[in-house]
């Protein structure tokens, strides 16, 4: 749900088979895979993109390793429902934002049907869906934004009450809420963002494109059900140890879990991390967000409606998808998202949902209401939140957050992206990959 600058770049080459964007390589890493002679065992801690990816590269260039997921599927915040309609849903992510980045040529070539999804918004204002609003609200990609949240900043030009719920699904798209959400660190990220700005849908879904030419092929080194506890990397040997007391040990390991996990300390380092490193942690935002689908028996309702006080961002499901069924999803994120949780169960969120929808549409939501699915990455254990955003303040928080420590501890994941493609299955990814390209780099 989101719409980036085009920033054209010159943008991919090919390492090994394998096509990256130029933006995470600098010019001799090409010949790294060729001279390294790093010949000990990387565990990677998560399978979400980034582990899954570097888990692909290892694999790739014969380097012994194992991915150590805590849930008992791989996929992390990428997953599928083929249940609820007659099409296949994406549980978590979903749309494919451009097609410049290090997923997208594997995508195209690898037959993975996509559609452009250029459906136009409708605006929820002043209680009437509109075409256009008076005012254009987005002011977010001017420059020399202030280091305030969206909402104050829409304050400051004089955007009123009418548009709140407009700000919160610009904010929404970021993971955020309005109120928290950073206007120029946003947009300072935003400007290094090369992937382009349409969107795409899977005919299938990216957990399809993710699951057979990426993790079936390192299905053997993924063990699941493994919650990691603790890490100790005091020694030259590192020793991880899971929630059975189960001990494993490695020479490097690549961290891919999500930032909220880090936030907590839900793995126990010794020593402890440098106290810049959990500072870095803590100033990255990672919000509340869940997606909820609604079957209905007529598609009462617009392809895109954005401004609801309960979901800021409904969308037509079947866009890009071959069935029948007429499913609506309601994309919620911040605090509607942790408003929404606080009710205690899914009948009350699908309620309150319905309710905003007969309010838009004439009472013709409850009126063709056949079923409803809530996803809700809010409490859902080894993830806890949606995906990472900029704080006031961040400041270089997610490149302190990346550093590797003592060559033998690295980190990856979509909140350690530095391109501007965080909160991303491909910028997960590239994340992956640089880590790879890190103990490759460190033990040549
Ligand atoms: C609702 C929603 C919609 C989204 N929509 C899109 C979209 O349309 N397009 C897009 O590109 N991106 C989208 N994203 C973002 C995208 O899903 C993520 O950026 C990306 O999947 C993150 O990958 P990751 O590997 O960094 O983390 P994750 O996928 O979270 O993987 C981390 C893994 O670590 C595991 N783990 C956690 N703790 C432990 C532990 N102690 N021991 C072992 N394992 C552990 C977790 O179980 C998880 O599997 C969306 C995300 C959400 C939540």
């Amino acid at each position: 749900m989101k719409r980036r600058e085009f920033l054209k770049n010159g943008f991919l080459i090919s390492i090994g088979g394998v096509l990256i964007p130029k933006t995470i390589l600098s010019c001799r890493k090409e010949t790294l895979f060729e001279e390294s002679s790093f010949s000990g065992k990387v565990i990677i801690i998560g399978a979400g993109a980034a582990g899954l990816y570097a888990g692909y590269i290892l694999k790739s260039k014969g380097i012994d390793f194992q991915i150590l997921e805590a849930s008992n599927k791989y996929g992390g915040r990428i997953g599928k429902n083929d249940s609820f309609a007659d099409f296949p849903i994406d549980n978590g992510a979903q749309w494919l934002h451009g097609k410049n980045n290090i997923l997208s040529d594997f995508i195209l070539s690898s037959n993975t049907k996509i559609t452009l999804d250029d459906t136009e918004n409708m605006y929820w204002f002043k209680n009437n869906l509109v075409k256009e609003l008076p005012k254009n609200p987005e002011i977010f990609d001017e420059d020399n934004l202030p280091d305030v949240s969206f909402q104050q900043y829409a304050n400051q030009k004089e955007f009123g009450d009418d548009y709140k719920y407009i700000i919160e699904n610009l904010a929404g798209d970021q993971g955020a809420s309005a109120s928290k959400l950073s206007a120029y660190w946003n947009h300072q990220e935003e400007i290094n963002w090369v992937s382009g700005d349409d969107d795409y849908k899977f005919e299938q879904t990216y957990f399809d494109f993710i699951e057979t030419q990426i993790a079936k092929p390192i299905n053997n080194e993924i063990k699941l059900n493994t919650i990691v506890k603790s890490i100790d990397y005091s020694s030259e040997i590192i020793t991880i140890i899971d929630s059975n007391n189960q001990k494993y040990t490695a020479n490097k390991v690549i961290i891919t879990v999500p930032i909220s996990i880090l936030k907590k300390n839900k793995i126990e380092f010794t020593p402890h991390l440098p106290n810049e490193k959990t500072e870095a942690f803590s100033k990255i935002g990672m919000g509340a967000g869940m997606k909820v689908f609604l079957k209905f028996s007529t598609q009462f309702y617009d392809d895109n409606i954005v401004g609801g006080s309960i979901c800021a961002a409904y969308a037509n499901e079947k866009i890009g998808k071959i069935g029948e069924d007429n499913v609506l999803l309601a994309f919620i994120m911040g605090e509607q998202a942790e408003y929404l949780t606080s009710l205690g169960n899914d009948d009350a969120i699908t309620l309150k949902l319905l309710e905003e929808l007969d309010l838009m549409y004439n009472n013709q939501a409850t009126k063709s209401f056949i079923s409803s699915y809530v996803n809700n990455f809010t409490n859902k254990p080894f993830i806890e939140g949606a995906y990472s955003y900029s704080t006031i303040n961040i400041g270089n928080s997610r490149e302190k957050a990346a550093e590797s420590i003592d060559n033998k501890l690295f980190f990856a994941g979509e909140a350690m992206n530095l391109n501007g493609h965080h909160q991303t299955v491909f910028g997960a990814a590239e994340t992956g990959y640089r880590e790879v390209i890190n103990i490759l780099k460190n033990n040549k």
